[in-house]
């Protein structure tokens, strides 16, 4: 049973690790970015909602995200553990986060700080950009989604750190080497790959 988030900069490369965790560890994970994407794709009331404040680089709103949230953690597959990609990234997140979790009894195991220079994260976004043309990618979007990330979610780094369950890990380097980086700061934190602990 494993409940894991990723925290970082927009760029350090979240989406790319979670996908590749949550595959090793065998839970799902669960993008809010991902999430909202798909509906805006869908033209879905949420994704209609969500859309303007996501090509503004603002976080959606957190009534809309927490509600949203809320729902996908009371999934079953999510029951026997989860990697949490870009949630929480405000305080009230935390706060609705926190709130789930102990009316199911459950706590977060890790947070994992993926770490990663500003320079390089937009480097790695304009790249992005070229090849996949998000729409929130655009270069004066980026510097905003960045100042947001300082504004509203670096300090929730603090207080995860301060509940003692921070892990920091260079994002910097080859995506295996950044994959390996992480399964060894877990295993350290006794959340051994499923292969190993059972042999
Ligand atoms: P990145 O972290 O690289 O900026 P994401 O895919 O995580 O990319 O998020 C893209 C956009 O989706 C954000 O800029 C924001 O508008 C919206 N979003 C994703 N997760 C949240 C969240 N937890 N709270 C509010 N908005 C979110």
């Amino acid at each position: 049973m494993t409940r894991l988030l990723l925290i970082g900069p927009p760029g350090a490369g979240k989406g790319t690790q979670a996908v590749r965790l949550a595959e090793t560890y065998g839970v799902p994970a669960i993008s809010t970015g991902d999430i909202f994407r798909s509906n805006v794709k869908n033209e879905t009331e949420l994704g209609k909602k969500a859309k303007a404040y996501m090509d503004a680089g603002d976080n959606v709103p957190d009534s809309l995200t927490n509600a949203l949230i809320r729902d996908r953690l009371a999934e079953q597959d999510a029951e026997h553990g989860f990697l949490l990609d870009g949630y929480p990234r405000t305080a009230d997140q935390v706060r609705e986060l926190d709130e789930f979790l102990a009316g199911h009894g459950q706590a977060l195991d890790v947070v994992v700080e993926l770490v990663a220079d500003p320079d390089v994260v937009v480097e790695r976004l304009r790249k992005r950009a070229v090849e996949q043309g998000r729409s929130d990618d655009d270069e004066s979007v980026v510097r905003h989604r960045l100042e947001v990330y300082s504004e509203q979610t670096a300090p929730l780094i603090d207080l995860y750190d301060g509940r003692g369950v921070l892990v920091k890990v260079d994002a910097i380097g080859a995506i295996d080497d950044v994959t390996a980086r992480i399964t060894t700061a877990l295993a350290e934190r006794g959340i051994a790959l499923p292969d190993t602990a059972t042999r």
